[in-house]
């Protein structure tokens, strides 16, 4: 399908597919065995400017906006999840900054995460507040020119290999979701540590790590916004960043796809390949309608965003809910495709279905998404 692309976003979409070819499928397998961080892809993509398309251009970036973070996110995932997760999660880390940030901020931040010498990370979940993101327990009470944080954040993606993080803690819990602040915070501050490190199902060549805060001293330049807009800051950025998860499950989808027809071409059974069987083809005929139904709606509030539209909520909700449900179809379909050898860690099929199943679950999950586009769809209806 024509998606009348600009010159600048087909440029960004062959730099990488290109990248995902030849620098990312070759070692896809090795990272989601290692579960090492793919320091050396990061260098790649930093170098090829991929880090600067979701910064605007006068903090360095090159102004592109979110339709450009998915055409990357996606091509990058269609060779490995995992890896392209580690990129798209900086763009999560960065997005309070670019959205929330005050000039000497911005200045201060942006240009390292624009070119890609420092990535960034995004850390609100804890171990008692994932969905019910309100119960956060991690403080932030204001001594004099700083904010002293204490408590664990957890599963935060780039935990440990980033050196900037935006956190979400409580400055005044007596106020409740009103209560809690964002805060830009520097890997090195003192009282500022790691935890426990995941073993994952799925996008394996990703760090999932703790942060842990220990009476650690925020000055207060590093608050974002004002006190209380912690959760304002949360949903502004979900609602640039939802677009890239679901980038993300169709770049798995097409991935998966692929392999899919390219096996049931070269698999014979019954003197045939089981390319010409009506089943196999109704099978991959519907996988390849509903990646494209995907990546259209996809597309579509990735353009609604970047051309400014506000209250993006439930547009962003309905991309990330129905990509991500099309990616577990699809690569659950494509094993299947497979038959017992999708089964198998010797073909790289199995790895896209594990690699699927996270895109229902971060930055909240399809439950949640579901809450998000139904209130909304009641508040319209009430109007
Ligand atoms: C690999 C990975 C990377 C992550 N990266 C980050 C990151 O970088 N930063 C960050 O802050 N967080 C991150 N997360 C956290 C992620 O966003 C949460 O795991 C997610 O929001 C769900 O929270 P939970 O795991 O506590 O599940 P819970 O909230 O405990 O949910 C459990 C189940 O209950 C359902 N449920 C909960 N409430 C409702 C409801 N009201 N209605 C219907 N069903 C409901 C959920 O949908 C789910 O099925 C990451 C998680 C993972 C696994």
């Amino acid at each position: 399908m024509d998606y009348l692309l600009t010159d600048e976003q087909k440029m960004v979409q062959d730099l990488a597919r290109k990248i995902a070819e030849d620098k990312i499928r070759p070692v896809a397998a090795k990272y989601d065995q290692t579960q090492e961080f793919p320091w050396e892809i990061i260098k790649v993509l930093a170098q090829s400017d991929l880090f600067a398309i979701f910064v605007p251009q006068e903090y360095g970036g090159t102004g592109a906006g979110v339709l450009d973070l998915c055409i990357a996110t996606e091509e990058l995932s269609r060779a490995c999840g995992g890896i392209a997760v580690c990129f798209a999660a900086s763009a999560l880390g960065t997005f309070p900054i670019i959205l929330f940030g005050n000039e000497e901020q911005k200045k201060k931040y942006l240009p390292d995460l624009a070119s890609g010498k420092k990535i960034a990370a995004f850390g609100l979940t804890e171990p008692e507040a994932g969905s019910d993101a309100a119960a956060i327990k991690t403080t932030a009470k204001r001594a004099g020119d700083h904010y002293i944080l204490n408590g664990t954040k957890h599963f935060i993606t780039n935990g440990g290999e980033a050196e900037v993080y935006t956190v979400i803690a409580m400055t005044d819990k007596t106020k409740g979701a009103r209560g809690a602040s964002a805060f830009i915070i520097d890997k090195g501050t003192p009282g500022f540590g790691f935890g426990k490190k995941e073993e994952k199902l799925g996008i394996r060549a990703s760090i999932t790590r703790e942060l842990v805060f220990t009476d650690c001293k925020v000055p207060k330049e590093n608050l974002l916004s004002k006190e209380g807009m912690g959760f304002i800051v949360t949903m502004k950025t979900f609602d640039m960043s939802r677009p890239g998860v679901a980038a993300q499950a169709v770049g798995i989808a097409q991935g998966a796809l692929d392999l899919a027809v390219k096996y049931a071409k070269e698999r014979h059974q019954f003197g045939k390949s089981i390319a010409s069987f009506q089943g196999i083809q109704w099978m991959l005929a519907d996988m390849a309608t509903e990646v494209e139904a995907a990546r259209s709606l996809v597309y579509s509030v990735a353009r609604m965003v970047d051309a400014g539209k506000t209250n993006v909520s439930k547009d962003s909700a309905m991309a990330k809910l129905f990509a991500s449900d099309v990616a577990m179809k699809v690569t659950t379909d494509s094993v299947q495709i497979f038959g017992g050898y999708g089964y198998m860690q010797d073909y790289p099929v199995e790895k896209y279905m594990r690699d699927a199943k996270i895109t229902q679950i971060y930055e909240g999950t399809n439950q949640i998404q579901r809450n998000i586009i139904a209130l909304q769809l009641i508040k319209e209806m009430a109007r």
